[in-house]
């Protein structure tokens, strides 16, 4: 039987062009900083798929960096200000959680999933204003969407820079730079249905982040190290494919609120994590108290329905989601939580096998 792929957020499916241009860039050689015609060969790659990234957060090609992922973009724009007032909120990824440090402030969330805009206004007025405030634009775990155009707002009056962790926004939302008024997004491919292991930095206009990769002069001696020319260039193709398709987000949307709806004729026990707040229509952070997610998670696994639990990153470990119990679940509330996350390639019959497995788990948990 067919395995059904429910963990987008973890990784996209890749598109199929994006498979066909990566491949085929992979047949050719050339490092794109070589001179000879190889080398231009290989950076035509790179540069086509810079204007495609730039389009899709609507900025001038210049002003993206190329990089291995989020992960190393987070730590990139981090470790410029560690020894700083740095805000972030209290439900980052791991990523920005770690490389912002201890001394990090964490600003608190909602029960609906969303920053406390009393508490980081009250944050903002201290004596030292944060040099900077990195707030992810769109939850990982409950897709809920932060209000970045305001919170940046707030921090610029204060002399403070923004960054942004656009990772589980793009594809699925306005990702424009100017819109967001933020000075910094790190964006990885993978998310949007490119290759895994390549990302970029998005920066404003004129303004400069640190070095931290350090090396050769690529990426005009901001990012260290050979260009992944075939990753790079896989990521340019999600990037224009995604932009052309916002629009068809709706459809996924539409199999995730059904989707929903069905959950709450099976058990009316259940609870949405981030239901009231404003979301992506991709996800749905499910709890059904009392079943631990990875009884869950085990018992759709062998039906062939692959979801996670929590973040991917922690998922394996099965520890409470930082993020939940931030938005004040209990312990064994988290721990129960399921994260479902939709796609480009979801069709209704996924979401039917999905609902007719976990309907079993409920039965027999209930019986
Ligand atoms: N930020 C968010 C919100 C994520 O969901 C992830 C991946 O799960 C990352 C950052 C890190 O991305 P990557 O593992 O591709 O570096």
């Amino acid at each position: 039987m067919n395995k059904v792929y429910l963990d987008y957020n973890a990784t996209a499916r890749m598109r199929p062009e994006v498979i066909d241009l990566v491949t085929k860039v992979m047949h050719e050689v050339g490092n794109a900083s070589s001179v000879h015609d190889f080398g231009r060969h290989a950076r035509k790659y790179v540069e086509d798929a810079r204007e495609q990234v730039a389009n899709l957060c609507n900025v001038t090609p210049d002003q993206v960096t190329f990089t291995s992922g989020a992960t190393e973009s987070i730590n990139t724009i981090l470790s410029g200000y560690r020894d700083k007032r740095i805000l972030i909120s209290a439900i980052e990824h791991p990523a920005v959680i770690a490389a912002a440090g201890n001394n990090a402030e964490k600003i608190p969330v909602t029960s609906d999933g969303i920053v406390d805009m009393d508490a980081y206004k009250r944050m903002l007025d201290n004596e030292t204003p944060p040099a900077l405030v990195c707030v992810m634009l769109v939850n990982s775990e409950t897709g809920v969407i932060q209000p970045i155009a305001e919170m940046a707002k707030l921090a610029h009056e204060k002399g403070s820079l923004f960054f942004t962790d656009a990772v589980q926004a793009a594809g699925r939302m306005d990702i424009s730079l100017d819109t967001l008024s933020v000075d910094f997004m790190a964006l990885s491919a993978h998310k949007f249905a490119g290759p895994q292991g390549v990302g970029a930095i998005i920066r404003g206009s004129g303004l400069d982040f640190p070095k931290f990769m350090l090396g050769g002069g690529q990426e005009k001696n901001y990012r260290a190290g050979t260009h992944n020319t075939a990753g790079i260039a896989g990521m340019g193709i999600a990037a224009e494919w995604a932009l052309n398709h916002i629009a068809d987000y709706k459809k996924i949307q539409n199999l995730r609120d059904t989707m929903e709806q069905k959950l709450r004729q099976i058990s009316n026990q259940i609870k949405i994590y981030g239901e009231q707040a404003p979301r992506v229509g991709n996800t749905t952070n499910v709890g059904f108290p009392g079943i631990p997610a990875q009884t869950q998670m085990m018992a759709l696994d062998l039906d062939g329905v692959c979801v996670s639990s929590g973040s991917a990153c922690s998922s394996g470990s099965f520890k409470a989601s930082h993020v939940l119990l931030a938005m004040g679940a209990s312990e064994e509330d988290a721990k129960s939580a399921l994260r479902i996350s939709l796609g480009w390639a979801t069709t209704q019959s996924d979401i039917n096998r999905f609902l007719e497995s976990w309907e079993k788990i409920v039965k027999r948990a209930t019986q």
